[in-house]
């Protein structure tokens, strides 16, 4: 046992012993991203990298040893610059596939007719918003749009602050929930060249695999030890954060129910639940909309993005309407949030969810890719544990079961063979050795195959 490798705070996990290459790579928190020199590129890949390094900058970075240079997309399928096409086992912002021909009709129609902003009387927004309420439980009764899942968590920070007086914020120890200032200070993920605010504390993320014992009521031991030593520093609690399929934290989902006890800690505290279901949301995890409605829990503010505009920038907050008396003494404005054009997306996208049923699919195929995962398991030793909700999946490599020592060279060294077989996934989780599957929505059972049998191809040739 030592400290996490991440360590933001003083949090005891199992560590292994990772080759300092993995490490290295590891504390650029992206285990998955394009460093040169690691395999030979074209004269125009070369080219096109130096364009965007000059232009762009480093801090933005490319996926794959094997940066790929995509131009279009159908379906579950993107297209490269040679029209070679690739299986999308990854992407959830085209929720519901891409370019959508219902969808970009959808966006063609409004933005041919008028797009202006939330200060003059719309249909659009109303019927959007009456739409997108339908989904949440009852005690949810009012939606603020943005664009972005940060600038999303950024409203509910604020408000969680307003409605508490509180400053303080829980999150997981490897949680990401955006880029402002306020949300990167509650984002470990970042890596310890981001400081966690002195009013943030990280609890470990309910892990059935490495932790089995007592998940829900560990987590809210360990919730309940933040609030105190917030307590003890003078510190009163705003709010807990939580991607409610903790992608970042490795894919965690079972038992279903696990933050019943932490939620009611943290309400009990006089602080506010923030599910994040930026990730999470839209039908994703399989029977419901919300990955919050699988812990049956009601969260005080709901925050949304990525999916939710099916690639257009969306996103948003939902919540009990009474938390915008005090941000309502001053105002909200978003000079293009919640648009006219964006409306008409959002709700094609609510629409085609409904109409396809998506929600049903990724419970389907999700829970198909889970069982045969678990049937290859049996041949391939690395295969630890198969775990996720809908089509949210992750599949944890070891070297050894009953150590559990993670597998990470491996999983970096598979993601990267995936990709040269056109198949597109990439790594969660503390060792970075979590394989993250989170295709489109409609993903089907053709599909499904295509990528076990390229796991099975690729786990054999290891
Ligand atoms: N919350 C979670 C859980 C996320 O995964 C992300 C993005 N990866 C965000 C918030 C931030 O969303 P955006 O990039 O749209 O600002």
């Amino acid at each position: 046992m030592g400290e996490s490798s991440y360590g933001t705070n003083t949090i005891v996990v199992p560590q292994y012993q990772l080759p300092s290459a993995i490490i290295n790579m590891m504390k650029a928190y992206l285990p998955n991203h394009f460093q040169p020199g690691q395999v030979q590129l074209t004269e125009k890949e070369k080219k096109m990298i130096s364009r965007r390094d000059s232009l762009l900058g480093p801090a933005y970075k490319l996926f794959y040893q094997q940066p790929i240079h995509i131009i279009r997309g159908k379906g579950v399928w993107l297209y490269d610059a040679d029209d070679k096409p690739y299986l999308d086992a990854y992407n959830n912002v085209p929720s519901v596939g891409h370019c959508h021909p219902r969808l970009v009709k959808a966006l063609e129609m409004q933005a041919g007719k008028l797009n202006t902003h939330t200060r003059y009387l719309h249909d659009g927004i109303l019927d959007y918003a009456n739409h997108l309420l339908s989904t949440f439980p009852k005690h949810i009764n009012n939606i603020m749009l943005t664009l972005s899942g940060s600038e999303a968590n950024d409203l509910a920070y604020r408000i969680a602050k307003q409605n508490t007086g509180g400053t303080g914020f829980i999150v997981t120890n490897l949680a990401y929930h955006g880029g402002t200032d306020a949300i990167a200070s509650l984002s470990p993920s970042l890596g310890n060249n981001v400081n966690l605010g002195t009013n943030v504390r990280s609890v470990p993320a309910p892990d059935l695999y490495r932790c089995p014992d007592n998940v829900g009521s560990t987590l809210a031991e360990n919730v309940q030890a933040a609030i105190d030593d917030m307590n003890r520093h003078g510190i009163k609690p705003a709010a807990m954060i939580v991607d409610t399929i903790f992608s970042s934290d490795g894919i965690l989902a079972e038992p279903a129910g696990f933050l019943q006890d932490a939620v009611k800690v943290v309400q009990d505290a006089g602080a506010l639940f923030i599910a994040d279901e930026v990730q999470a949301g839209f039908g994703r995890t399989g029977k419901h909309w919300w990955g919050f409605q699988r812990h049956d829990i009601k969260p005080d503010i709901v925050t949304m993005g990525k999916g939710m505009g099916g690639g257009h920038p969306m996103a948003g907050i939902a919540l009990r309407a009474e938390l915008l008396n005090q941000l309502a003494k001053s105002r909200y404005f978003n000079t293009t949030g919640g648009n006219p054009v964006s409306s008409a997306v959002g709700k094609t996208v609510l629409e085609i969810i409904e109409n396809e049923k998506l929600i049903e699919n990724a419970d389907r195929v999700g829970n198909y890719i889970k069982t045969a995962v678990r049937m290859l398991a049996e041949r391939h030793n690395i295969i630890g544990d198969v775990r996720g909700a809908g089509l949210y999946i992750g599949i944890e490599l070891v070297k050894n079961r009953k150590t559990k020592e993670p597998a990470t060279e491996e999983t970096l060294r598979i993601i990267n063979e995936f990709r040269q077989k056109r198949v597109l996934i990439s790594t969660s989780g503390t060792y970075a050795n979590v394989l993250k599957i989170r295709p489109p929505l409609p993903f089907n059972k053709d599909d499904a195959d295509l990528f076990l049998g390229v796991l099975d191809e690729v786990l054999s040739a290891l």
